[in-house]
Protein backbone atom coordinates (compact mmCIF):
# COMPACT_ATOMS: atom_id res chain seq x y z
CA UNK A 1 0.00 0.00 0.00
CA UNK A 2 2.74 2.17 -0.21
CA UNK A 3 4.01 4.29 -2.78
CA UNK A 4 6.93 3.28 -5.57
CA UNK A 5 10.43 3.73 -3.78
CA UNK A 6 11.15 6.43 -6.15
CA UNK A 7 8.48 8.86 -5.05
CA UNK A 8 8.62 8.09 -1.74
CA UNK A 9 11.73 9.46 -2.13
CA UNK A 10 11.34 12.39 -3.77
CA UNK A 11 8.72 13.42 -0.85
CA UNK A 12 10.99 12.42 1.73
CA UNK A 13 7.72 10.60 3.21
CA UNK A 14 4.72 8.64 1.71
CA UNK A 15 1.66 9.90 2.56
CA UNK A 16 -1.15 7.45 3.77
CA UNK A 17 -3.50 6.13 1.60
CA UNK A 18 -6.95 6.09 0.93
CA UNK A 19 -8.24 3.28 -0.63
CA UNK A 20 -11.30 2.99 -3.16
CA UNK A 21 -13.65 0.59 -3.30
CA UNK A 22 -14.00 -1.57 -6.41
CA UNK A 23 -14.70 0.04 -9.53
CA UNK A 24 -14.89 3.27 -8.06
CA UNK A 25 -11.87 4.64 -9.56
CA UNK A 26 -13.90 5.22 -12.96
CA UNK A 27 -15.26 9.00 -12.26
CA UNK A 28 -11.86 9.95 -11.01
CA UNK A 29 -10.66 8.50 -13.78
CA UNK A 30 -12.92 9.84 -16.17
CA UNK A 31 -11.99 13.65 -15.28
CA UNK A 32 -13.56 14.32 -11.71
CA UNK A 33 -11.88 15.38 -9.06
CA UNK A 34 -14.09 13.89 -5.87
CA UNK A 35 -14.55 11.08 -4.03
CA UNK A 36 -17.55 10.66 -2.03
CA UNK A 37 -17.39 8.39 1.39
CA UNK A 38 -19.14 5.63 0.04
CA UNK A 39 -16.40 5.19 -2.44
CA UNK A 40 -14.01 4.60 0.25
CA UNK A 41 -13.32 0.96 1.35
CA UNK A 42 -13.38 1.94 4.90
CA UNK A 43 -12.89 -1.32 5.95
CA UNK A 44 -9.12 -0.61 4.67
CA UNK A 45 -9.10 2.59 5.40
CA UNK A 46 -11.29 4.45 7.71
CA UNK A 47 -11.89 7.54 7.10
CA UNK A 48 -12.26 8.48 10.93
CA UNK A 49 -8.57 7.53 10.97
CA UNK A 50 -8.17 10.89 9.26
CA UNK A 51 -8.22 14.30 10.38
CA UNK A 52 -9.66 17.09 8.58
CA UNK A 53 -7.28 18.32 5.77
CA UNK A 54 -4.80 15.46 5.51
CA UNK A 55 -3.35 14.51 2.53
CA UNK A 56 -3.32 11.19 0.97
CA UNK A 57 -2.65 9.34 -1.76
CA UNK A 58 -5.78 7.99 -3.37
CA UNK A 59 -5.50 3.90 -4.52
CA UNK A 60 -8.09 1.65 -6.73
CA UNK A 61 -8.85 -1.69 -4.96
CA UNK A 62 -6.11 -2.89 -7.24
CA UNK A 63 -3.76 -0.76 -5.79
CA UNK A 64 -3.41 1.22 -8.89
CA UNK A 65 -1.62 5.16 -7.85
CA UNK A 66 -5.06 7.79 -8.64
CA UNK A 67 -3.44 10.69 -8.02
CA UNK A 68 -3.06 12.82 -4.16
CA UNK A 69 -5.88 13.94 -2.58
CA UNK A 70 -7.09 15.70 0.90
CA UNK A 71 -9.75 14.43 2.99
CA UNK A 72 -12.32 15.67 4.75
CA UNK A 73 -13.68 13.13 6.74
CA UNK A 74 -16.30 15.32 8.34
CA UNK A 75 -17.90 16.40 4.70
CA UNK A 76 -20.49 15.02 1.96
CA UNK A 77 -16.97 15.05 -0.68
CA UNK A 78 -14.29 12.97 1.47
CA UNK A 79 -11.98 13.62 -0.90
CA UNK A 80 -10.65 16.06 -3.81
CA UNK A 81 -7.87 15.21 -6.25
CA UNK A 82 -5.03 17.79 -6.26
CA UNK A 83 -2.76 15.87 -8.91
CA UNK A 84 -2.31 12.78 -10.68
CA UNK A 85 1.20 13.22 -11.59
CA UNK A 86 3.44 10.78 -8.86
CA UNK A 87 5.91 13.22 -9.25
CA UNK A 88 3.25 16.18 -7.68
CA UNK A 89 3.27 15.55 -4.05
CA UNK A 90 0.91 18.36 -2.38
CA UNK A 91 3.19 21.17 -1.52
CA UNK A 92 4.34 24.97 -2.67
CA UNK A 93 5.42 23.43 -6.09
CA UNK A 94 2.61 22.20 -7.26
CA UNK A 95 0.45 24.99 -6.15
CA UNK A 96 3.00 27.20 -7.95
CA UNK A 97 2.97 24.97 -10.82
CA UNK A 98 -1.38 25.22 -10.78
CA UNK A 99 -1.31 28.84 -10.26
CA UNK A 100 1.20 29.79 -13.15
CA UNK A 101 -0.84 27.97 -15.91
CA UNK A 102 -4.05 29.49 -14.10
CA UNK A 103 -2.21 33.37 -14.48
CA UNK A 104 -1.37 32.16 -18.33
CA UNK A 105 -4.87 31.57 -18.89
CA UNK A 106 -5.39 35.18 -17.48
CA UNK A 107 -2.95 36.84 -19.49
CA UNK A 108 -4.32 35.11 -23.02
CA UNK A 109 -7.70 36.56 -21.97
CA UNK A 110 -7.67 39.60 -19.86
CA UNK A 111 -5.75 42.76 -20.90
CA UNK A 112 -5.37 44.29 -17.26
CA UNK A 113 -4.21 41.87 -13.85
CA UNK A 114 -8.10 42.35 -12.76
CA UNK A 115 -9.36 38.84 -12.81
CA UNK A 116 -10.18 35.89 -10.91
CA UNK A 117 -6.93 34.69 -10.69
CA UNK A 118 -7.88 31.25 -9.36
CA UNK A 119 -11.12 29.30 -9.36
CA UNK A 120 -11.02 26.21 -7.15
CA UNK A 121 -11.71 22.78 -9.01
CA UNK A 122 -12.09 24.97 -12.65
CA UNK A 123 -8.55 25.39 -12.62
CA UNK A 124 -7.56 21.91 -10.60
CA UNK A 125 -7.40 23.90 -7.35
CA UNK A 126 -10.22 22.78 -5.21
CA UNK A 127 -11.01 24.95 -2.50
CA UNK A 128 -8.72 27.61 -3.32
CA UNK A 129 -9.97 31.41 -5.04
CA UNK A 130 -8.09 34.01 -5.50
CA UNK A 131 -9.37 37.88 -6.81
CA UNK A 132 -6.84 40.10 -8.18
CA UNK A 133 -7.21 43.24 -8.20
CA UNK A 134 -3.68 44.75 -9.53
CA UNK A 135 -1.04 44.13 -7.23
CA UNK A 136 -3.50 43.19 -4.79
CA UNK A 137 -4.84 39.30 -4.10
CA UNK A 138 -7.71 38.73 -2.09
CA UNK A 139 -7.91 34.74 -1.75
CA UNK A 140 -10.39 32.53 0.12
CA UNK A 141 -9.56 28.77 1.31
CA UNK A 142 -12.37 26.71 1.14
CA UNK A 143 -11.87 23.89 2.68
CA UNK A 144 -10.15 22.08 5.41
CA UNK A 145 -7.41 20.63 2.75
CA UNK A 146 -6.46 24.22 1.65
CA UNK A 147 -6.55 25.54 4.74
CA UNK A 148 -4.15 23.20 5.81
CA UNK A 149 -1.98 24.37 3.11
CA UNK A 150 -2.33 28.19 4.02
CA UNK A 151 1.56 28.94 4.48
CA UNK A 152 2.54 26.84 0.86
CA UNK A 153 -0.46 29.13 -0.70
CA UNK A 154 0.95 32.22 0.18
CA UNK A 155 4.65 31.44 -0.83
CA UNK A 156 3.12 30.15 -4.00
CA UNK A 157 0.93 33.33 -4.95
CA UNK A 158 4.02 35.72 -3.97
CA UNK A 159 6.31 33.76 -6.60
CA UNK A 160 3.48 33.31 -9.07
CA UNK A 161 1.71 36.73 -9.07
CA UNK A 162 4.23 38.80 -6.46
CA UNK A 163 1.56 41.20 -5.12
CA UNK A 164 2.16 43.88 -3.00
CA UNK A 165 -0.55 43.07 -0.02
CA UNK A 166 -2.60 39.98 0.43
CA UNK A 167 -5.91 39.88 2.17
CA UNK A 168 -7.02 35.95 3.45
CA UNK A 169 -11.06 36.80 2.65
CA UNK A 170 -12.27 33.62 4.53
CA UNK A 171 -15.35 34.50 5.70
CA UNK A 172 -17.31 32.32 3.68
CA UNK A 173 -20.68 29.98 5.70
CA UNK A 174 -18.89 27.39 3.07
CA UNK A 175 -16.12 27.21 5.80
CA UNK A 176 -18.63 26.12 8.42
CA UNK A 177 -19.41 22.69 6.67
CA UNK A 178 -15.97 22.27 6.65
CA UNK A 179 -15.20 22.76 10.26
CA UNK A 180 -13.74 26.27 10.12
CA UNK A 181 -13.39 28.96 11.62
CA UNK A 182 -14.62 32.18 9.38
CA UNK A 183 -12.39 35.28 9.42
CA UNK A 184 -10.75 38.16 7.28
CA UNK A 185 -6.89 38.60 8.01
CA UNK A 186 -4.44 40.82 6.00
CA UNK A 187 -1.69 38.09 5.60
CA UNK A 188 0.88 40.84 4.36
CA UNK A 189 1.25 44.26 2.65
CA UNK A 190 -1.05 47.49 3.40
CA UNK A 191 -4.72 46.10 1.97
CA UNK A 192 -6.68 49.29 0.91
CA UNK A 193 -10.16 49.66 2.30
CA UNK A 194 -11.50 50.05 -1.32
CA UNK A 195 -9.91 49.16 -4.95
CA UNK A 196 -10.61 50.37 -8.40
CA UNK A 197 -11.50 47.89 -10.85
CA UNK A 198 -11.39 49.23 -14.30
CA UNK A 199 -14.34 47.79 -16.26
CA UNK A 200 -16.64 48.68 -19.25
CA UNK A 201 -15.58 52.38 -19.13
CA UNK A 202 -15.48 52.73 -15.75
CA UNK A 203 -13.14 52.76 -12.32
CA UNK A 204 -15.34 51.10 -10.17
CA UNK A 205 -14.69 51.90 -6.30
CA UNK A 206 -14.52 48.12 -4.75
CA UNK A 207 -14.50 48.00 -1.18
CA UNK A 208 -12.41 44.67 -0.43
CA UNK A 209 -12.19 43.34 3.01
CA UNK A 210 -15.83 45.20 3.85
CA UNK A 211 -17.40 43.99 0.77
CA UNK A 212 -19.45 41.11 -0.38
CA UNK A 213 -17.66 37.79 -1.04
CA UNK A 214 -13.95 38.71 -2.52
CA UNK A 215 -15.10 42.23 -3.33
CA UNK A 216 -16.19 42.13 -7.20
CA UNK A 217 -18.11 39.52 -8.88
CA UNK A 218 -15.88 39.49 -12.06
CA UNK A 219 -18.08 36.04 -12.71
CA UNK A 220 -20.36 38.69 -14.92
CA UNK A 221 -18.14 40.66 -16.11
CA UNK A 222 -18.51 38.98 -19.97
CA UNK A 223 -22.64 39.39 -19.50
CA UNK A 224 -22.16 42.91 -18.64
CA UNK A 225 -20.29 43.59 -21.61
CA UNK A 226 -22.63 41.89 -23.09
CA UNK A 227 -26.16 43.79 -21.91
CA UNK A 228 -24.26 47.50 -22.42
CA UNK A 229 -23.93 46.83 -26.15
CA UNK A 230 -27.42 47.13 -26.41
CA UNK A 231 -28.39 49.30 -23.93
CA UNK A 232 -28.18 52.75 -26.11
CA UNK A 233 -30.90 55.04 -25.17
CA UNK A 234 -32.15 52.83 -23.03
CA UNK A 235 -33.80 53.61 -19.33
CA UNK A 236 -32.13 50.95 -17.52
CA UNK A 237 -32.74 49.16 -14.28
CA UNK A 238 -30.15 47.30 -12.32
CA UNK A 239 -31.84 44.92 -10.16
CA UNK A 240 -29.66 43.12 -7.48
CA UNK A 241 -27.43 46.07 -8.44
CA UNK A 242 -24.37 45.34 -5.96
CA UNK A 243 -21.62 48.46 -7.00
CA UNK A 244 -23.33 49.22 -10.17
CA UNK A 245 -21.72 46.66 -12.25
CA UNK A 246 -24.40 46.76 -14.96
CA UNK A 247 -25.98 49.77 -15.09
CA UNK A 248 -22.78 51.74 -14.87
CA UNK A 249 -20.98 50.51 -18.51
CA UNK A 250 -24.53 50.65 -19.58
CA UNK A 251 -24.64 54.35 -18.96
CA UNK A 252 -20.99 54.61 -20.64
CA UNK A 253 -22.70 52.89 -24.01
CA UNK A 254 -25.08 55.13 -23.69
CA UNK A 255 -27.95 53.92 -21.78
CA UNK A 256 -30.27 57.60 -21.23
CA UNK A 257 -30.74 56.72 -17.53
CA UNK A 258 -30.07 53.85 -14.58
CA UNK A 259 -31.55 52.72 -11.73
CA UNK A 260 -29.43 50.30 -9.23
CA UNK A 261 -31.69 48.39 -6.64
CA UNK A 262 -30.30 46.53 -3.79
CA UNK A 263 -30.70 45.87 0.26
CA UNK A 264 -27.36 46.69 0.56
CA UNK A 265 -26.46 50.71 1.53
CA UNK A 266 -22.92 50.52 1.15
CA UNK A 267 -23.35 48.62 -2.14
CA UNK A 268 -25.59 51.58 -3.47
CA UNK A 269 -22.95 53.62 -1.94
CA UNK A 270 -19.96 52.42 -4.02
CA UNK A 271 -22.35 52.74 -7.05
CA UNK A 272 -22.99 56.13 -6.22
CA UNK A 273 -19.40 56.95 -5.91
CA UNK A 274 -18.16 55.43 -8.94
CA UNK A 275 -20.90 56.72 -10.78
CA UNK A 276 -19.85 60.43 -9.18
CA UNK A 277 -16.19 59.77 -10.25
CA UNK A 278 -17.44 58.56 -13.77
CA UNK A 279 -19.51 61.88 -14.08
CA UNK A 280 -22.58 59.34 -14.83
CA UNK A 281 -25.89 60.18 -13.44
CA UNK A 282 -27.26 56.98 -11.27
CA UNK A 283 -30.49 56.49 -9.62
CA UNK A 284 -30.39 53.93 -6.26
CA UNK A 285 -33.19 52.50 -4.46
CA UNK A 286 -32.32 50.42 -1.52
CA UNK A 287 -34.61 47.72 -0.10
CA UNK A 288 -35.58 44.18 -1.03
CA UNK A 289 -36.07 43.75 -4.35
CA UNK A 290 -39.30 42.24 -4.41
CA UNK A 291 -40.89 45.19 -2.77
CA UNK A 292 -38.85 48.10 -4.73
CA UNK A 293 -40.34 46.61 -7.94
CA UNK A 294 -43.14 46.34 -6.70
CA UNK A 295 -43.11 49.90 -5.68
CA UNK A 296 -41.73 50.82 -8.79
CA UNK A 297 -44.38 48.85 -10.67
CA UNK A 298 -47.50 50.98 -9.16
CA UNK A 299 -45.71 53.71 -9.65
CA UNK A 300 -46.38 53.15 -13.13
CA UNK A 301 -42.52 52.99 -14.05
CA UNK A 302 -41.15 51.47 -17.14
CA UNK A 303 -37.86 50.44 -18.46
CA UNK A 304 -36.10 49.64 -21.53
CA UNK A 305 -33.79 46.99 -20.09
CA UNK A 306 -33.74 45.53 -17.17
CA UNK A 307 -31.53 43.05 -15.75
CA UNK A 308 -32.13 40.67 -12.66
CA UNK A 309 -29.06 38.99 -10.75
CA UNK A 310 -30.12 37.63 -7.73
CA UNK A 311 -28.10 36.08 -4.97
CA UNK A 312 -28.05 32.60 -5.07
CA UNK A 313 -31.75 31.37 -4.08
CA UNK A 314 -30.62 27.73 -4.20
CA UNK A 315 -28.14 26.92 -2.26
CA UNK A 316 -28.48 23.77 -1.48
CA UNK A 317 -30.94 21.36 -3.03
CA UNK A 318 -33.32 21.04 -0.59
CA UNK A 319 -34.11 24.64 -1.76
CA UNK A 320 -35.10 24.70 -4.86
CA UNK A 321 -38.72 24.58 -4.44
CA UNK A 322 -38.85 28.05 -2.71
CA UNK A 323 -35.63 29.15 -4.71
CA UNK A 324 -37.75 28.65 -7.99
CA UNK A 325 -40.45 30.42 -6.72
CA UNK A 326 -38.21 33.34 -5.92
CA UNK A 327 -37.12 33.12 -9.46
CA UNK A 328 -39.99 33.00 -10.96
CA UNK A 329 -40.89 35.87 -8.93
CA UNK A 330 -38.84 37.96 -9.48
CA UNK A 331 -38.49 37.98 -12.84
CA UNK A 332 -42.39 38.43 -13.32
CA UNK A 333 -42.13 41.58 -11.44
CA UNK A 334 -39.43 42.80 -13.80
CA UNK A 335 -41.47 41.92 -16.68
CA UNK A 336 -44.08 44.39 -15.62
CA UNK A 337 -41.70 47.15 -15.67
CA UNK A 338 -40.88 46.87 -19.15
CA UNK A 339 -41.92 49.11 -21.86
CA UNK A 340 -43.42 47.33 -25.33
CA UNK A 341 -40.05 46.61 -26.81
CA UNK A 342 -37.59 45.91 -23.91
CA UNK A 343 -34.84 43.65 -23.06
CA UNK A 344 -34.66 41.88 -19.67
CA UNK A 345 -31.62 39.77 -18.63
CA UNK A 346 -31.96 36.99 -16.58
CA UNK A 347 -29.40 36.20 -13.91
CA UNK A 348 -29.09 33.09 -11.67
CA UNK A 349 -25.99 31.84 -10.21
CA UNK A 350 -27.44 28.85 -8.74
CA UNK A 351 -25.90 25.57 -10.14
CA UNK A 352 -29.40 23.88 -8.40
CA UNK A 353 -31.23 26.09 -10.68
CA UNK A 354 -31.08 24.37 -14.15
CA UNK A 355 -30.79 26.71 -17.23
CA UNK A 356 -33.90 25.54 -18.87
CA UNK A 357 -35.75 26.80 -15.53
CA UNK A 358 -34.63 30.15 -15.93
CA UNK A 359 -35.71 30.40 -19.62
CA UNK A 360 -39.14 28.55 -18.45
CA UNK A 361 -39.32 31.13 -15.53
CA UNK A 362 -39.43 34.02 -18.09
CA UNK A 363 -41.24 32.42 -20.36
CA UNK A 364 -44.24 32.13 -17.78
CA UNK A 365 -43.95 35.41 -16.87
CA UNK A 366 -44.07 36.79 -20.43
CA UNK A 367 -46.94 34.35 -21.12
CA UNK A 368 -48.90 35.29 -17.14
CA UNK A 369 -49.03 39.13 -19.11
CA UNK A 370 -49.64 38.53 -22.21
CA UNK A 371 -46.44 39.12 -23.86
CA UNK A 372 -43.86 37.55 -26.05
CA UNK A 373 -40.33 36.82 -25.01
CA UNK A 374 -37.88 36.27 -27.22
CA UNK A 375 -34.22 34.86 -26.78
CA UNK A 376 -31.64 36.79 -27.84
CA UNK A 377 -28.29 35.87 -26.29
CA UNK A 378 -27.13 33.46 -24.22
CA UNK A 379 -24.68 34.35 -21.46
CA UNK A 380 -21.72 32.14 -19.58
CA UNK A 381 -19.66 32.42 -16.52
CA UNK A 382 -16.45 35.04 -17.97
CA UNK A 383 -13.10 32.99 -19.12
CA UNK A 384 -11.23 33.96 -15.39
CA UNK A 385 -14.27 30.95 -13.97
CA UNK A 386 -12.84 27.97 -16.32
CA UNK A 387 -15.39 25.29 -16.07
CA UNK A 388 -14.33 22.23 -15.25
CA UNK A 389 -15.93 20.00 -18.04
CA UNK A 390 -16.08 16.97 -15.68
CA UNK A 391 -17.50 18.45 -12.46
CA UNK A 392 -21.29 20.27 -13.41
CA UNK A 393 -21.10 22.51 -10.21
CA UNK A 394 -18.58 24.65 -11.49
CA UNK A 395 -20.70 25.84 -14.09
CA UNK A 396 -22.88 27.08 -12.14
CA UNK A 397 -23.73 30.75 -14.08
CA UNK A 398 -26.63 31.21 -16.14
CA UNK A 399 -27.23 34.39 -18.05
CA UNK A 400 -30.26 34.99 -20.70
CA UNK A 401 -31.15 37.96 -22.54
CA UNK A 402 -34.42 38.29 -23.73
CA UNK A 403 -36.60 40.77 -26.21
CA UNK A 404 -40.31 41.14 -24.80
CA UNK A 405 -42.94 42.57 -26.95
CA UNK A 406 -46.45 42.39 -26.71
CA UNK A 407 -47.55 39.64 -28.59
N1 LIG B 1 -25.18 42.34 -10.27
C1 LIG B 1 -24.04 42.45 -9.38
C2 LIG B 1 -23.89 41.26 -8.46
C3 LIG B 1 -25.11 40.98 -7.62
S1 LIG B 1 -24.78 40.00 -6.21
C4 LIG B 1 -22.76 42.65 -10.20
O1 LIG B 1 -22.78 42.48 -11.42
O2 LIG B 1 -21.74 42.99 -9.60
C5 LIG B 1 -26.35 40.01 -5.44
C6 LIG B 1 -26.74 41.33 -4.77
O3 LIG B 1 -28.05 41.18 -4.27
C7 LIG B 1 -25.90 41.75 -3.59
O4 LIG B 1 -25.40 43.03 -3.83
C8 LIG B 1 -26.87 41.77 -2.40
O5 LIG B 1 -26.65 42.88 -1.52
C9 LIG B 1 -28.17 41.91 -3.07
N2 LIG B 1 -29.35 41.36 -2.38
C10 LIG B 1 -29.47 40.19 -1.74
N3 LIG B 1 -30.74 39.98 -1.35
C11 LIG B 1 -31.44 41.06 -1.76
C12 LIG B 1 -32.81 41.44 -1.68
N4 LIG B 1 -33.74 40.65 -1.12
N5 LIG B 1 -33.18 42.61 -2.23
C13 LIG B 1 -32.28 43.42 -2.83
N6 LIG B 1 -30.97 43.09 -2.94
C14 LIG B 1 -30.57 41.94 -2.42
Amino acid sequence: MSSPPEIAATMGRALPPLVLKREEERRLLAGHLWIFSNEVDVAKTPLSAFGPGDAVEVRSSRDRFLGYAYVNPATLISARLLARDPAQPPGKALLVRRLESALALRRRFFEAPYYRLAFGEGDLLPGLVVDRYGDVLVAQLGTAGMEAMKPQVQEALVDVAGPRALLWKNDSPVREFEGLPRYVETAFGDVPDTVEVPEGGVRFRVPLAAGQKTGWYYDQAANRALFARHCRGARVLDVFSYAGGFALPALRAGASAAACVDASAAALAAASASAEASGLALETLQGDAFDVLEALAAEGRRFDAVVVDPPAFIKRRKDHPKGLAAYRRINQLAMRLLERDALLMACSCSWHLAPGELVDAVQRAARHQGRFAQLVAVGAQSADHPVHPAIDETRYLRAFLFRVTDA
